[in-house]
């Protein structure tokens, strides 16, 4: 368990390690814990290291003693000899100062003081606590290692240590106890002099341990929970990263990511022993494992992550077409500068390489200098400053074609180079750098839309940031009906059979009401293809809902279940003659939405009032098949074909009195339906003859952890804002989802389960002939084993049905408690698009419907 600088500064803090050490000892766990030092004390060392004058330098060593009697007096403990030892140890160095030792060493053996004294305040505060606690010398275990181009400097003060397991040292430790504290950041060299570990040194150190003793986990406390998709301190948005292999982690901490330095992983590789990264001030948080188990089976995008300060060199040569040794000759000039190149991409006559400024010292006259050794042999030209956008994934090359929508954002910017690493981790494109700072929330956002970055992954992905550290309000989801009182009577549902739906009537009315509750609306139908049962269209009708109906089957079905005062609307798509001819003999009112019917069967509408579809030009939604709008979408009467509708309507006698919009389905954006409403309202003043404007459905119910809900209030102001500039017209809607869709859930029971490579298969009774939503829009479905609720989960499942399909999977990756046979499953969110798409395919039991009131 490695600490840091902060972590260890205060007697709270610490009380706070002994907790979490105290835990995991609790697991049966022995624990080495790794420390920094006091934060500010490594710059105080640093300070101490520079005065020439002894006088000076005594001085700063009494201060930073200081701080540490300062500590110990909060912690009620005498001076221990361990600390008392270091402290007498760092005056005698100040007293001296470098003359005997060398500049370097002597720094590398005062700086080595900040975790020496941590490290020594730290066991005895510990082994107080109650628990005893080993210290130990980090120098002892971790050896550097000499590598090749390393000068005094890099060898003492950033050095690498090779660290392969060692059950010699295992086997020392667990005979002389349980807990042991040692510093990082600090290490020894083959001469024994003191070495320090360079950026990074103190998570460094801890891996090494890990990978020393094999250990079952490194765990790095810090300031924060794990990986995020993107930096949160840009994209607010961004979600905690759960998993990670080591590969995926090193390119998100090599390309941007602050928190884990990128050479902490490559110790832990081999030996196999996985990284946790946890937030000291809420261990509660899951945080981000990263491990050596490959996902392969379902890519995506894991984060995107921007470097700044990032140089560009472009080198044209004419001759450089089959010249042999011209890349060798380039690159040489990179070594002797010693600068370190990052990126490349080459061209018959030109190679574009970047500069990171986190490898390289870069200054403008370290470029210019190598730029006017580059123009001996090539056209040089130096592009700064520019920023290096990275998304990171495992399989990126099997991405593409998710990611058309960046590429198009890509498309409107200056890129000066892009590149796709070699190990299929990462793609890059190199851009001015004035233009990351808004491009990365947009495209992130736009990762997500498009599927690249799968959040809808609950075993990959957390919460956001916003969710864990933000104000966090309205993201805290209300405890389901299903969770709390109707468990019980849902398992008794279920024990007597399955595969059911059952229906919540109360959520219905809850949800009728709250949208009862805009005032700019006029009239509110309820689109009944969402959810047909007719305790449902009764109870909605006493609520006062119309009914918006898209065939002749579904008007005769509400026509049945409710009064005839409840209005009706009929809004069919590409319905035959006799539809119309059918609907026009009853209380509905039509619709139409293509200049066909009134073309072919005018007769038939002579006389009549009639609304009309318009396609505004685009389409919304959760999905690609939801969208109702747009050229790819059949729906509706584009904009140029009013003219000749109105012409025609004219010539038949038919009058235009609503005109209706509805451009797809699960939109959580209040502005929407102003946009819409303000389209139709100014269409319809060119029109003359329009009484009501139908805005559509298509309200979205929050489905994946931490979405917002539609502020209703919200959309109110936006719809009244509207109806102001047109009061003359009267606002209809009809949404079907939002009424439905929490109300039920679909009940099934375990059957089988499979385990296969790394996946774990889990069978339930029924599969997509009950509900086909995963399959066809990729939908994401809450699913709890009901049973066992209040389990601890034990794996990660794939939850599939008996259909003989392989789309026939309800849920990927989901976390649940170990299942057995029978226990009964609930699949949430299953009352709006379940039963009423559910098939009879492979000749299956069709779900039975059950209403709860
Ligand atoms: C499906 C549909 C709706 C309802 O959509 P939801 O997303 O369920 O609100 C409304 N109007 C029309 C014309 C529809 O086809």
């Amino acid at each position: 368990m490695k600490f840091g600088g902060t972590s260890v500064a205060t007697l709270p803090r610490w009380q706070n390690i002994q907790e979490l050490v105290a835990s995991r000892r609790a697991e049966g766990a022995r624990v080495l814990v790794v420390v920094s030092a006091l934060s500010g004390i490594t710059d105080a060392l640093k300070h101490l290291c520079a005065q020439g004058d002894q006088g000076k330098r005594m001085e700063a060593a009494k201060a930073i003693t200081q701080r540490h009697y300062e500590l110990l007096e909060h912690m009620q403990l005498a001076l221990p000899d361990t600390l008392a030892a270091r402290l007498g140890d760092l005056a005698r160095l100040a007293e001296e100062g470098p003359a005997a030792m060398g500049e370097l060493a002597w720094a590398a053996k005062v700086q080595a003081h900040g975790e020496l004294l941590s490290s020594a305040l730290g066991a005895s505060f510990l082994t107080h606590s109650g628990l005893p606690t080993q210290w130990l010398d980090a120098r002892e275990c971790l050896a550097a290692v000499a590598l090749p181009n390393q000068n005094e400097r890099s060898k003492l003060l950033s050095a690498m240590v090779e660290a392969k397991p060692d059950p010699a040292l295992s086997a020392r430790l667990g005979a002389l106890g349980e807990v042991f504290i040692t510093q990082g950041f600090i290490a020894r060299e083959a001469q024994g002099r003191t070495v320090l570990l360079g950026r990074g040194g103190s998570d460094t150190s801890a891996s090494y341990f890990g990978a020393l003793l094999k250990a079952l986990r490194v765990e790095i406390w810090t300031d924060v929970a794990g990986m995020f998709t993107a930096n949160p301190r840009q994209v607010a948005g961004a979600r905690l990263l759960q998993r990670l292999d080591y590969e995926e982690a090193q390119e998100i901490a090599s390309t941007g990511a602050k928190v884990l330095h990128p050479r902490c992983l490559s110790p832990l590789r081999e030996p196999r022993v996985p990284l946790l990264i946890k937030d000291t001030n809420r261990p509660e948080l899951d945080g981000t494992v990263i491990g050596p188990e490959v996902r392969e089976h379902a890519p995506s995008v894991k984060a995107i992550s921007a470097r700044k300060g990032i140089t560009l060199v472009s080198m044209e040569s004419v001759g450089m077409w089959q010249q042999v040794g011209f890349l060798a000759d380039v690159f040489t000039q990179f070594k002797q500068h010693g600068l370190s190149v990052d990126l490349i991409s080459s061209a018959e006559t030109n190679v574009t390489v970047s500069l990171d400024p986190t490898e390289n010292l870069l200054d403008s006259d370290a470029i210019a200098a190598l730029a006017s050794d580059l123009a001996k042999v090539c056209r040089v030209k130096v592009i700064a400053p520019c920023a290096a956008v990275t998304l990171v994934g495992r399989g990126m090359r099997s991405m593409l074609h998710t990611l058309s929508g960046v590429l198009a954002e890509f498309g409107q910017l200056r890129v000066h180079l892009i590149s796709q690493s070699s190990n299929n981790l990462n793609l890059t494109f190199v851009v001015d750098e004035n233009v990351v700072d808004e491009l990365l929330p947009h495209l992130h956002d736009l990762l997500i839309a498009a599927g690249a970055l799968r959040t809808d992954d609950s075993a990959l992905f957390g919460p956001s940031w916003q969710a864990l550290y933000g104000s966090g309000e309205a993201l805290v989801p209300e405890a389901a009906w299903w969770r709390t009182e109707r468990r019980q009577q849902l398992l008794a549902l279920g024990a007597q059979a399955t595969p059911r739906y059952v229906y919540h009537l109360p959520t219905v009315r809850h949800q009728a009401r709250e949208l009862k509750t805009l005032a700019a609306v006029d009239r509110l139908h309820y689109a009944v293809k969402a959810n047909t049962h007719p305790d449902i269209l009764r109870a909605l009708a006493e609520e006062g809902f119309g009914f918006e109906c898209v065939s002749p089957g579904e008007l005769k079905a509400v026509m049945a279940a409710v009064p005839e005062s409840a209005p009706l609307l009929f809004t069919p798509n590409f319905a035959p003659r006799e539809d119309y001819a059918w609907a026009l003999n009853t209380r509905a009112t039509v619709s139409l939405d293509s200049l066909y019917p009134m073309a072919h069967w005018g007769e038939l509408f002579r006389g009549r009032e009639i609304v009309l579809r318009i396609d505004l030009g685009r389409g919304l939604g959760h999905h690609e098949k939801v969208r109702t709008g747009g050229s790819g979408s059949k729906f509706g009467l584009p904009v140029e074909s009013i003219d000749a509708f109105l012409k025609l309507a004219d010539a038949h006698g038919v009058i235009v009195r609503g005109l209706h919009a509805h451009l797809g389905s699960g939109i959580l954006d209040e502005a929407h339906w102003g946009e819409v409403y303000s389209q139709l309202a100014s269409l319809a003043e060119r029109i003359g003859s329009v009484a009501f404007i139908d805005i559509g459905g298509g309200l979205g119910v929050p489905s994946h952890p931490g979405e917002a809900r539609l502020d209703i209030a919200a959309l109110d102001r936006v719809l009244r804002e509207v109806k102001a500039a047109y009061p003359h017209y009267k606002l209809w809607m009809e949404p079907g989802r939002y009424l439905v869709a929490d109300a039920g859930v679909l009940l099934a029971r375990v059957t089988q389960q499979k385990g296969k490579g790394a996946l774990r298969y889990l069978g339930i009774d029924t599969g997509m002939n009950s509900l086909i939503r995963p399959a066809l829009y990729e939908a994401w479905h809450e699913i709890v084993n009901l049973t066992r609720l209040d389990e601890p989960v034990t794996g990660l499942f794939q939850i599939v049905g008996p259909i003989c399909e392989s789309g026939d999977v309800l849920g990927t990756d989901r976390r649940l408690p170990e299942p057995q046979e029978g226990d009964v499953m609930l699949i949430a969110q299953a009352g709006a698009y379940g039963k009423v798409m559910s098939s009879e395919y492979n000749m299956r039991d069709a779900a039975e419907e059950i209403i709860i009131d």
